[in-house]
């Protein structure tokens, strides 16, 4: 259950601080590279280590990406990104500090557009903007795994790049954080930038929420949820922290501003740590590495790798392919099936509902079944066109139809050829037609006075066996005018 964003008299304000790994064939400031799953401590070398002496050396695809990320975003981009660290201790960063950016992020300002839920799945949402103040370029740090008696430290994490992302306190309500992350996720993998498969820590969310009487200007007391390892994970700790403080208030408590931590399976949250043990990191530009500068030529090629956003396509296939929101809400998210209609629709613009019609619902239901991807599948984006042109124009039936996609799915030919090698092609012999009219009239006598009567459907009763008799062939407007003559006739 998610809740609304006012419970009585309260309304919840809420900020976010996203991480997200930049997906960089090695590190962040050596040639170690990243990875998942692989063995404990293996992805590391004397920079990763900490080691003395060991210089770090700037990965410039970290710096496109993050750039990139600000242009998706309509972020000022600064002309200089230096470097700052920020000193801590702690087994998970043996240098016992992270480069970061502190003072002058990357990127600043900027916004994200979002979708909110709609009346219902088939409906358009309303859409807002969610404000961001920065976006800036770290490295990311190890991770400790606790057992029983001891913690062990695998630093194979420890410096892969990882773009920070910085919202205002400018979401209300849970639906609002998911709409948003949905949104980011969508944008950074379409941009290429990180598969954001928060399962695998690719994507990280903190969320500060504080609640407020409504009509207050002032932002209350607010509290940093962590540990939101899911999409769905932050909706409901979201959801659970509103209600915490809001009850919290109604019992004339006060909110002390603290980090907490989401129990996933409980659905609960605990205290972690509260402010007065909030760490001091020493900030201070760091010597080893150089700022950058940012100059005009790079950013204009970046800007060309800007892809369009899914609601600037969204709004783009509705007005170019007169698409309705059930089938574009399907296409747009995932790029690769957007593209892939896109290069099925290549000159074919005035069958575009038809061909997106195929996709949506007879491809994607052949790809699920066979567990395949777009990348695996055989049939070819030009043929769906080629499959539709046949039905329209008589050649083949929309039930052979259906029998030929199934065909084309599987061995890759064109709708033509599956045709002709099937003999599927529509039987418009007239003396056959009328043949199997014939038998059929003759085996349904009661159907016939039903027809004579004035039961106009009755002549649906005549048409199941032609087909059949066809195996499906039968031209249906000539098998439908033949029956309505024969039945005048007698
Ligand atoms: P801190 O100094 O604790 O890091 P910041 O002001 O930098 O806090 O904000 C961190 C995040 O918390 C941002 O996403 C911001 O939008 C959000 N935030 C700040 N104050 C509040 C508040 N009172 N309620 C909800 N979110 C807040
Ligand atoms: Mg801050």
């Amino acid at each position: 259950m998610v809740s609304n964003n006012i419970s009585g008299e309260y309304e919840a304000v809420i900020g976010l601080e996203v991480h997200v790994q930049i997906r960089t064939r090695s590190k962040m400031f050596t040639r170690v590279p990243t990875g998942f799953g692989e063995p404990p401590n293996t992805l590391v070398d004397p920079v990763v280590l900490g080691l003395p002496g060991a210089l770090p050396v700037m990965n410039k695809a970290a710096l496109d990406a993050i750039i990139l990320t600000g242009l998706m975003f309509e972020c000022d981009i600064a002309p200089v990104c230096k470097w700052d660290r920020k000193n801590y201790f702690y087994p998970d960063s043996p240098k016992n500090y992270q480069i970061s950016q502190y003072d002058m992020p990357i990127c600043a300002n900027g916004r994200v557009e979002i979708e909110l839920p709609g009346p219902s799945r088939n409906v358009m949402g309303p859409h807002r903007h969610v404000r961001l103040t920065r976006i800036h370029l770290e490295e990311d740090v190890g991770k400790l795994n606790h057992f029983a008696n001891d913690s062990l430290v695998d630093l194979n994490r420890a410096g892969t790049p990882l773009v920070e992302i910085v919202t205002e306190p400018d979401m209300h309500t849970a639906d609002e954080v998911f709409a948003f992350l949905t949104a980011l996720r969508q944008a950074m993998v379409a941009a290429g930038i990180s598969d954001c498969d928060m399962e695998k820590g690719q994507m990280r969310c903190d969320a500060n929420i504080s609640v407020r009487p409504v009509g207050q200007q002032t932002l209350g007391t607010k509290v940093e949820l962590k540990n939101l390892n899911s999409i769905s994970g932050v909706r409901n700790g979201v959801d659970y922290e509103i209600r915490r403080q809001i009850a919290a208030l109604q019992r004339g408590e006060t909110i002390v501003q603290e980090t907490r931590r989401f129990d996933m399976e409980a659905l609960i949250s605990t205290p972690m740590r509260t402010k007065e043990e909030a760490h001091d990191y020493r900030y201070f530009p760091d010597p080893d590495l150089m700022p950058v500068r940012v100059d005009q030529a790079w950013l204009d090629r970046l800007r060309a790798r800007v892809p369009e956003l899914a609601f600037d396509k969204q709004r783009r296939f509705f007005e170019q392919y007169k698409l309705p929101y059930t089938i574009t809400s399907v296409l747009v998210p995932d790029r690769a099936l957007s593209d892939w209609f896109e290069a099925a629709v290549d000159g074919h613009v005035e069958r575009a509902q038809a061909i997106a019609n195929w996709i949506v619902n007879d491809l994607l239901r052949e790809l699920a079944a066979t567990g395949q991807t777009l990348a695996d599948c055989r049939i070819q984006p030009s043929h769906i066109a080629g499959l539709v042109e046949a039905q329209e124009s008589g050649v083949i039936s929309s039930k052979i139809a259906r029998e030929v996609f199934a065909e084309m799915f599987q061995t890759g030919e064109s709708a033509a050829e599956v045709i002709e090698r099937k003999g599927l092609r529509q039987t418009s012999d007239t003396a056959e037609l009328e043949k199997w009219c014939a038998e059929a009239i003759a085996g349904k006598p009661q159907s016939v006075a039903d027809f004579k009567a004035g039961n106009e459907k009755a002549i649906n009763a005549f048409k199941g066996p032609v087909m059949k008799a066809s195996r499906g062939k039968a031209n249906p407007k000539l098998v439908d005018e033949i029956l309505r003559r024969m039945l005048a006739e007698m």
